[in-house]
Order: C-alpha cells, then sequence, then structure tokens
C-alpha cells in the first residue's frame, strides 16, 4: 500500500515534469545582444543558450553590432516571427521605452539584461523585466582592493607624499556600470581612508585596445612613476592597461624578471584572460560579474513568462525584487580565489 503510494506520487511528479518541459519545448526566445565582439557579453550569451537548451527552450540569439536602430528593427522581425519572450542588451539603454512599446502591443515578455532602462519605463509594462548587478558593488570591491594593497605596500606611494596618485579607466559614458562603479571606486578609497589624487581619467568604451591606448598616452604625459594604481570598469580595459604597463616594464608578473615594478590594476567581470593575469602576479583583482547567473535568470523568467505561468522566486530560482528586477551579487576575486572561477 505503501509503495504504490510512493510508485503514484513518484509517477505524478514525472507526469508534471514531462508536461512541463513539452510546455516549455514551444516556447522561442527572440535576443538581441548589443554587440557580439564584447568579452562579458559573449560569457552571458553563452549560457543563455545553455539554460534554454536545458528548459527545453528554443532560443535565436542576434547581434545588434552596436547600433540602436538595427535592435529595433530585430525586434519588429522576432515579433513578426511570432516569438514568445524577448530577451534585450539594449545598445542605448535610454531608447528601451520603444521596445517596451513593442513588446506590450504584441502581449510580449521583454527581459531587459545588463543595460538598465529606466525604472518608469519598466513600470510600463507588467511583463517587463530587468536582470543585471549592483554596480555600486563592484565599485566598491575595485576601490577596496587598491586600498587593502596601499595600506600593505608602503612603497606603493612612490612619490612618498602619503596620498595615492590613480588612473581611472571609464566604460561606456551613459551606461549605469561606468557611471556608478568610477563614482564607487573613488568612494570605497576614500572611505577607507586613503588621501587620494586621481591623475588621469579617460573613457576606453570596455575596449582593451582603448584601454591600452588611453593608458599609455597616460603614461607618455605623466610618466609611468608618477601613477600609483590603475582603477577600470572592467578587465578588458584593465587588461590592455596591463599590456600598456608591460611594454615599460612594469606587471610582467611571473612572465618577468623583476615582481617588484608592479603598479596595482583592478578590473571587473574576472574573465578568462584577467584570471590568467591575476594568478601571473600582472594584475591585482576584479569582481566577478557573474554571466551564468545573469544568462540563466534571464532565460528563465522569459521561459516562464511566455508559458504564461507566474514568475516567481521559486519558479524561476532567483529572488525577484519589485516584481521585475533580479540582481546577481558581485564576488571579489583575487589571487586567494581566482581559481574558484575557472
Ligand atoms: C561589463 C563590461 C561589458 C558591458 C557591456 C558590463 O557590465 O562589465 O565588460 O562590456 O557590461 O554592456
Ligand atoms: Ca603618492
Amino acid at each position: 500500500m505503501k509503495k504504490s503510494l510512493i510508485a503514484v506520487a513518484a509517477s505524478a511528479v514525472l507526469a508534471m515534469a514531462a508536461a512541463s518541459s513539452a510546455q516549455a519545448s514551444d516556447v522561442l526566445i527572440g535576443s538581441c545582444i548589443y554587440k557580439f565582439d564584447d568579452t562579458f557579453m559573449t560569457g552571458v550569451r553563452n549560457n543563455m543558450q545553455k539554460a534554454a537548451e536545458t528548459l527545453g527552450a528554443e532560443i535565436e540569439l542576434v547581434d545588434s553590432q552596436n547600433r540602436q536602430p538595427m535592435q529595433n528593427d530585430q525586434v519588429d522581425t522576432f515579433i513578426t516571427k511570432g516569438v514568445n519572450a524577448l530577451v534585450i542588451n539594449p545598445v542605448d539603454r535610454s531608447a528601451a521605452g520603444p521596445l517596451v512599446d513593442k513588446a506590450k502591443a504584441a502581449d510580449l515578455p521583454i527581459v531587459f539584461i545588463n543595460r538598465e532602462p529606466d525604472k518608469a519605463v519598466l513600470d510600463g509594462w507588467d511583463k517587463a523585466y530587468y536582470v543585471g548587478a549592483k554596480a555600486e558593488e563592484s565599485g566598491t570591491i575595485g576601490g577596496q582592493l587598491i586600498a587593502e594593497y596601499f595600506k600593505a605596500h608602503p612603497e606603493a606611494d612612490k612619490n612618498k607624499d602619503g596620498k595615492l596618485q590613480y588612473i581611472l579607466i571609464k566604460g561606456e559614458q551613459g551606461h549605469q556600470d561606468a557611471t556608478l562603479r568610477s563614482e564607487y571606486c573613488v568612494k570605497a578609497m576614500k572611505d577607507a581612508g586613503l588621501e587620494i589624487e586621481e591623475i588621469g581619467a579617460d573613457n576606453a568604451n570596455w575596449d582593451k585596445v582603448q584601454g591600452h591606448d588611453k593608458m599609455k598616452n597616460f603614461i607618455t604625459s605623466l610618466g609611468v612613476d608618477a601613477i600609483e594604481a590603475v582603477l577600470a570598469n572592467n578587465d578588458d580595459m584593465a587588461l590592455g592597461a596591463v599590456e600598456a604597463l608591460k611594454s615599460e616594464g612594469y606587471n610582467l608578473g611571473t612572465d618577468g624578471k623583476d615582481p617588484s615594478k608592479f603598479i596595482p590594476v583592478v578590473g571587473v567581470d574576472a574573465t578568462a584572460p584577467a584570471l590568467q593575469a591575476i594568478s601571473k602576479g600582472q594584475m591585482l583583482g576584479t569582481s566577478l560579474n557573474d554571466a551564468v547567473n545573469q544568462g540563466t535568470a534571464a532565460v528563465r523568467i522569459a521561459n516562464q513568462a511566455a508559458s504564461g505561468q507566474p514568475v516567481t522566486d521559486e519558479a524561476i530560482g532567483y529572488k525577484i525584487t519589485d516584481g521585475k528586477y533580479v540582481w546577481i551579487p558581485y564576488v571579489r576575486v583575487t589571487q586567494e580565489n581566482y581559481k574558484d572561477f575557472m
């Protein structure tokens, strides 16, 4: 008697699982990525694909090539084609309004990722969501890493003036991650009690080559000896800066001859090449910008909402705030724990 009850219960669970995966396999998600040629978004994109496979949903990912008008057309095409949900990484987050209007007119769920639209825009449609990370956290982690290093290494104050002379390499103008990371890394250094002086700041648009070129300019104008730390809004730009320092004989780490020639550089993302640079002692640290969980949460919300089911914490496995937001935490990464992220 007992056994058969368990058997009944087990088969009911199996039937439910089968039903929900059969339903899920009917879902087609259309997704636009601001540009495919972005290191961090490539990680998110790959994890979205994996998450869709796991759910048995179909996902079509397109490259918006950093052009908002192109993305608008791609959304129209997806809607005409009959997708059941949209996942959008806007080119210009201030241009999200018309995309929400299109989704609403077609009664489609729309999940924004990585570039946060205004709250008022999201509030205009019940089925609009945002999955991202609080940039304040990663800014704070970067500032704290530099502050700790500066306190532990008195020789890092190269000109012995009791102040930290730093360079700030910022992401794309208008991107919340560039604004907030820049603000909070400076705040964290001050909160740690450091006297600081910004001797250079520039935008390098998340790009490694631009990060390298901007750093090269600072080295040329200020002299490498004037620079005591570099804070970059992401790892690609941090790695570009490291390359520029390497050509001056600095930050060669285990590849080089003089490990004492080191200027602390921090980034954000914890990309594979950044973890490599941290392991070699060429970069001080970074924050994990969690592409796995951001990609997974976005696809689960899209799939759930597309199936007409309530988007709850239990259903998607992530905490939903204000009925619309999923915030994935950043994690501090240094030489002590980088292996956990490889
Ligand atoms: C990442 C950057 C990326 C940008 C794209 C940021 O959150 O840290 O590496 O280029 O998003 O929007
Ligand atoms: Ca100094």
